[in-house]
């Protein structure tokens, strides 16, 4: 568990009245714990209701940012630190922010355990001082092939960050064409078990076939268990209208949906951008309430980036470091009307704008 008591900006300390007789220390000491358990998750705490995902048990869609793989020597690493999160939430009002982190491929956590966990930590650590969610991505095409591995990194991360409401669990990114009942769905109902032994309510998102696109694949035969969604994403140069079915499928058939990546360009993450597509996919998510992250925050020369080669690692980006899918995704993210639940318990709650 993490203890990082981060300066609250929006629970007022409470005014104890009562006398501070020895009588009254138990009461009083169980009070702060109380409030201290609170004003740990300075984030409403996630659901799933239906095919909703529930923030403070109201409606609510939120938008932020993916990174790019963690991977050693992949050049994407630089951006996982404090300046970088507290910018795309000062900056750009993103409340979510996801680690990609690579498992399998060179520099990844499979050769490289301490650096990548190390890299995830210190930007999910941020995102908690920041009131930011957080995606935990075990970033993989092959997540079936490394299952001890990933039940012993999400059991580590359960146990330091399950009782903070910030952070969300994604068990496998992108599964390749394969099959859902035989192969994904067992990974995944494996790798949450042990998660559920020992947190038991913070949100998990399974990846879906076919590059995390076959959502109506997996809404005929979801995994059981409680606040469970899974994983849409879609390149609007690539995926249009047929795509947007299939989740439309997937919600009728009662599954809720987050979209942990998309892009304005094409799926390979390059390629020009295809505003009337993006913009199309913006109000499907806006319609339907789904939370997204833009892939990906890197300065990689290549058309999903939304930095140009160079920029700073550390945030304070001026507009004419953005490339042109990262001036998109910055008004699309800045502009999203989801809205931070104050936590419950602590203060007043105000319902979001159904979306
Ligand atoms: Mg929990």
């Amino acid at each position: 568990m993490n203890l990082v008591i981060h300066p609250t900006k929006r629970f007022p300390m409470p005014v104890f009245a009562f006398p501070f007789r020895r009588t009254s220390t138990a009461l009083f000491s169980a009070l702060m714990l109380a409030h201290a358990g609170g004003a740990l998750a300075d984030v409403s705490p996630l659901s799933v209701s239906g095919n909703k995902v529930l923030a403070g048990g109201q409606t609510a869609s939120f938008a932020g940012n993916s990174l790019f793989w963690s991977n050693n020597g992949w050049g994407g690493e630089k951006f996982y630190n404090a300046g970088t999160v507290g910018w795309l939430k000062s900056d750009w009002k993103s409340k979510v922010v996801r680690v990609a982190m690579g498992v399998d491929e060179g520099g990844g956590y499979l050769q490289e355990a301490a650096a990548n966990k190390a890299r995830v930590k210190t930007v999910v650590d941020a995102a908690i001082a920041n009131d930011m969610y957080v995606i935990i991505d075990w970033h993989t095409h092959h997540a079936e092939n490394y299952r001890s591995q990933a039940i012993t990194f999400f059991e580590e991360m359960a146990r330091t960050y399950g009782k903070s409401n910030h952070v969300i669990y994604e068990v496998y990114n992108e599964p390749l064409n394969i099959s859902w009942s035989d192969t994904i769905k067992p990974y995944a109902q494996a790798v949450i078990n042990a998660i559920r032994a020992i947190d038991p309510d913070n949100l998990i998102i399974v990846g879906t076939p076919n590059w995390s696109q076959d959502v109506d694949v997996a809404s005929r035969a979801p995994i059981s268990g409680a606040n469970i969604a899974y994983t849409l994403h879609f390149y609007a140069g690539t995926h249009g209208q047929f795509l947007r079915d299939k989740a439309q499928t997937a919600l009728n058939n009662g599954i809720a949906l987050f979209v942990t990546e998309w892009g304005s360009v094409g799926a390979s993450g390059d390629g020009d951008v295809a505003d009337a597509e993006t913009w199309a996919w913006v109000d499907f998510m806006k319609a339907k309430g789904i939370s997204h992250a833009n892939w990906a925050l890197n300065d990689k020369p290549e058309g999903a980036s939304v930095l140009v080669q160079g920029a700073s690692a550390q945030g304070g980006w001026s507009a004419g470091q953005l490339t042109r899918s990262g001036a998109l995704a910055k008004q699309i993210i800045s502009g999203w009307p989801g809205a931070t639940v104050p936590a419950a318990g602590c203060t007043s709650v105000s319902t979001p704008p159904e979306t």
